[in-house]
């Protein structure tokens, strides 16, 4: 399997407006994502202003993985996707 199919997944959800900003606090934006394979139906995760990684990462079932390898799930790769689109718009919007 490619190594790139993380990141076509990721492409799609952003393309599908399946992420949502749920939250905007000091320290961290929260997210939502509609993920039909996955049990309840949605993915919650946040990431930190600060780049830092919160721990789970990610409710997914990928999200075990993340931390012992290093590893970036769809979920997490589409936040920041998201989140380069939003800095982008906002600095235009200066
Ligand atoms: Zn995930």
């Amino acid at each position: 399997m490619s190594g790139l199919s993380v990141f076509k997944k990721a492409v799609k959800i952003i393309e599908e407006n399946r992420i949502r900003l749920t939250d905007n606090v000091e320290n961290a934006w929260y997210f939502e994502i509609d993920e039909p394979n996955e049990i309840e139906g949605k993915i919650e995760i946040s990431v930190r202003k600060n780049g830092g990684i919160r721990a789970p990462p990610c409710s997914c079932k990928y999200g075990i993985y993340q931390g012992i390898k290093g590893y970036m799930c769809r979920h997490q790769i589409a936040c920041l996707l998201y989140l380069g689109k939003k800095v982008k718009e906002e600095d235009e919007a200066k």
